[in-house]
């Protein structure tokens, strides 16, 4: 454990801590960043109507167009000159948002991101291969100051050259791995096919997967082909980058770092905090950070947080997996459907390779679904394979939990593009009113 002090603190003094700094970072907020002081002012509150915890609902909330309208620098709360690093969101969606840090922001990630590996088991002895993207995004430098911190070794192969990946995998002896799941599944495909057998020729036995949702199915994929631990990572580029939540050996929920970020669940419609235990969206309030304080930000994850104590003796509470994104969720001829809920179906079908699929979304009038999906290559070889009888399957069984009908194509095994970074498994084609 890299922080005892911190990570074993109990619950009441855990609050206490973030009292403390909640009330602090609030006035700072206020006073160093004009967009919060004017908000504070048009709900005619200040930084003295918040005296504790339960106070927090009286703040407004901060959304990610926030750090759009203000692009490129509009909520530092620092002269520039205090500022030593930046990252952006690739901004493929219209302007990047922007995240900057002083140097006691980057001190801050990089112990985060050192307890991050440290409650997943890692420590100095590991060789670890960071295959997350190193520049703009936050992944790369993020995971890799996280090794520095721990006293690992760094084999910094960067996202892409799976060959080279694969290569170096088995050279240096890599014990963790850190990549996006999508990336992790397909590393796992690649190995096979260069002929390597990943139980014999590779030594690893953590990985570090975040920055996008993944199934139990694709975590019990991944950890069966490696015979690895897999471990589930939270952040987002506004929150620091990856480092916000971890799981830990348990595998039963992921801790929040909360001496440094106070957690709220709402109701995404109403905006009203939600008790413990009801799912809802995640609302975090960076406790210290001084390059850009943000406060009560709504990241659209819809998801449920305990605060139970873990069997690892950390009292940090857990959010219990990420349920989806509220803006993945897909209306289908005005059916709610989660990309996730078709991943979960097709993951189950033994002859299909479930992780390699696509949905596609078409229509003017009525919409159409179709899900593209992957045969397994062994079953796709064998003589027992029946596509119309497959595909009937897999429409049946999708229709049991979607309630609506999919049309489904089956694809040879290697069709679909595989990724570097993170999966795009929805294609809406849909024309937008
Ligand atoms: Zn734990």
């Amino acid at each position: 454990m890299l922080d005892p002090e911190i990570e074993l603190m109990r619950t009441d003094k855990l609050r206490k801590l973030q009292e403390e700094r909640f009330i602090r970072q609030v006035r700072y907020a206020y006073e160093n960043v004009p967009m919060y002081k004017k908000r504070f002012r048009e709900k005619g509150i200040s930084p003295d109507d918040i005296k504790s915890l339960d106070d927090a609902h009286k703040i407004p909330f901060t959304v990610k167009n926030d750090l759009r309208d203000h692009y490129p620098y509009g909520i530092l709360a620092v002269p520039l000159r205090d500022v030593v690093e930046m990252h952006a969101s690739s901004g493929t969606t219209g302007t990047p948002t922007v995240v900057t840090y002083t140097e006691r922001d980057l001190r801050t990630w990089s112990r985060l991101m050192g307890r991050t590996y440290s409650a997943a088991g890692a420590n100095s002895e590991d060789v670890i291969q960071n295959a997350y993207g190193y520049g703009l995004f936050t992944g790369g430098l993020g995971f890799h100051y996280g090794i520095r911190e721990i006293g690992a070794m760094a084999v910094p192969t960067a996202t892409g050259n799976t060959k080279r990946q694969l290569k170096m995998m088995k050279d240096m002896g890599t014990t963790v791995l850190a990549c996006t799941p999508s990336y992790a599944l397909y590393l796992g495909e690649a190995a096979k096919s260069e002929g390597y057998d990943p139980h014999e020729d590779f030594n690893l036995r953590i990985g570090m997967f975040g920055a996008e949702p993944w199934s139990e199915e694709a975590r019990k994929k991944i950890q069966d082909t490696f015979g690895l631990r897999a471990h589930d990572v939270y952040g987002m580029s506004e929150l620091y980058g990856p480092g916000v939540a971890v799981e830990c050996e348990h595998q039963n929920g992921l801790h929040i770092w909360s001496d440094e970020f106070l957690v709220e669940v709402i109701n995404p419609e109403t905006g009203e905090v939600l008790p413990e235990g009801e799912k809802g969206e995640l609302v975090f309030t960076m406790l210290t950070r001084e390059a850009m304080p943000l406060l009560r930000y709504r990241t659209k994850d819809l998801a449920t947080i305990s605060w139970e104590e873990c069997e690892c003796g950390r009292y940090h509470p857990r959010i219990m997996r990420i349920r989806g994104r509220a803006d993945d969720m897909l209306i289908v001829g005005g059916v709610n459907v989660f990309p996730s809920q078709i991943e979960h179906v097709l993951m189950n079908i033994d002859e299909l390779a479930g992780e390699f699929f696509q949905i596609v979304i078409e229509g003017e009038i009525l919409d159409r679904l179709y899900v593209k999906v992957e045969v397994d290559p062994k079953h796709y070889e064998s003589d027992k394979y029946d596509e119309a009888k497959l595909k009937k399957k897999v429409e049946d069984e999708l229709q049991a939990v979607l309630t609506l009908r999919a049309r489904v194509e089956l694809l040879p095994p290697g069709t679909l593009p595989r990724t570097e970074g993170k999966a795009k498994h929805v294609l809406d084609l849909r024309k937008k009113v």
